[in-house]
């Protein structure tokens, strides 16, 4: 007798934080306006009966946890490059308008 086994596939996300460094911690979000974005490390995997089988996607994203705006990045002088050109954001030199969005475009 054939028994029916129904075939599972799917994705599956592991996302974990980046690091501890409450300086990454709060980063301003292009799309909802909220200091909301923080590194993480994304993993995501094509599932075979819940098994991890193929990886789709491994490395590093800028998330926001409100909207879930996400966006890649290298490495950690990347991810400094942003810290560090939003600092006037936190310390509150926003007099003239400034257009975040280009910190997040090359
Ligand atoms: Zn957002």
């Amino acid at each position: 007798m054939f028994l029916f086994i129904p075939l599972i596939c799917g994705a599956q996300n592991f996302d974990s934080n980046y690091d501890s460094n409450p300086a990454h911690q709060g980063l301003y979000c292009p799309k909802c306006h909220n200091f909301s974005v923080a590194p993480i490390k994304r993993k995501e995997f094509f599932t075979f009966w819940y098994i991890p089988i193929i990886p789709l996607y491994w490395g590093k994203q800028l998330r926001c946890n409100i909207c879930n705006w996400r966006q890649d990045f290298k490495n950690e002088e990347e991810l400094n490059r942003v810290v560090n050109e939003q600092k006037n954001f936190h310390n509150g030199n926003n007099n003239t308008s400034i257009n975040a969005d280009s910190y997040y475009q090359k």
